[in-house]
């Protein structure tokens, strides 16, 4: 176990589905570090799931709906976050969303609601999530993190349009450290290997994908998600205050290695 205090500060995480979300990892690792959580869910069905698992939880979390579609629900997680915890150190951003019919196919038969709805879940997001959270972050600054995969860079089969909304977020992630960066507002973005989580599963030849990592990776393994939990205590916490505007490969090498 990596042990690092970080009582006292206050966290928003956006992206627990179930206990094998990469943001109930990091929710997790905060959690030992002491810092007290917020963590918004996707509807009433998942709101159960995720209630169960914060009893898990040391400190009680603040719990409430958000789906990043919905202005006025977004806009309230962070109203909630001012009355309840006054100011944020750290947000994490582990959402993704596209089709599932455009997760396999032809890329060119994207439809333009399929295309736009991957980009607005899955990219643009984080420029709302950073609207609201910026004004409560305060004089110390802040950590921000958001999660990414390597087919923003490179082609990967059946990937698709997330792959464009995962270069569009990688983007933002840059951009967003550039201009935060003078009220000490770090972003970085980790770039995980394959996870099976649930939105894993939703992308076609899931499996392979894992099987062909494994093989091809240095390390000759696929991640697990403590291992993505880690990185992200260590983005979040001081120990990586002088990284900003980057993307952290956390995928055991597999992205450095040329396929032959
Ligand atoms: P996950 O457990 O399914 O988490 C994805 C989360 O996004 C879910 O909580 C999901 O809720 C939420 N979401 C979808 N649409 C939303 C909306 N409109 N508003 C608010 N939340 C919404 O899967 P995960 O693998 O941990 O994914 C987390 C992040 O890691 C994603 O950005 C993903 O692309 C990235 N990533 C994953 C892998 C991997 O192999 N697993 C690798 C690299 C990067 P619902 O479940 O209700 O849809």
């Amino acid at each position: 176990m990596i042990s690092i205090d970080l009582a006292g500060q206050n966290a928003v995480v956006f992206g627990v589905a179930n206990k094998n979300s990469i943001a109930w990892s990091i929710v997790q690792k905060l959690s030992e570090a002491g810092v007290r959580l917020a963590l918004p869910y996707l509807g009433e069905k998942l709101g159960d799931r995720v209630r169960k698992l914060a009893q898990e939880l040391p400190q009680e979390p603040i719990l409430v709906e958000c789906d990043v579609t919905k202005e006025e629900q977004v806009e309230a997680v962070f109203e909630r976050i001012a009355q309840e915890m006054g100011s944020l150190d750290m947000l994490v951003h582990s959402i993704a969303f596209a089709n599932r019919s455009d997760l396999e196919g032809h890329f060119k038969d994207t439809s333009r609601d399929g295309y736009l709805l991957a980009m607005e879940i899955s990219a643009f997001s984080l420029l709302r999530l950073m609207h609201y959270a910026e004004p409560l972050m305060s004089e110390n600054g802040g950590s921000v993190i958001a999660l990414t995969y390597m087919a923003s860079q490179r082609t990967v089969g059946n990937y698709n349009v997330m792959g464009s909304a995962k270069a569009a977020l990688e983007h933002a992630v840059r951009q967003l450290a550039f201009e935060l960066g003078p009220k000490n507002i770090r972003v970085n973005a980790i770039s995980a290997g394959p996870v099976n989580t649930l939105s894993a599963r939703g992308i076609g030849g899931f499996k392979t994908m894992l099987e062909a990592n494994a093989e091809r990776a240095c390390l000759k393994r696929n991640i697990t998600v403590d291992e993505v939990g880690n990185a992200g205590l260590f983005l979040l916490s001081p120990m990586s205050s002088g990284i900003t505007a980057e993307t952290l490969y956390v995928d055991a090498g597999f992205n450095t290695v040329q396929l032959s």
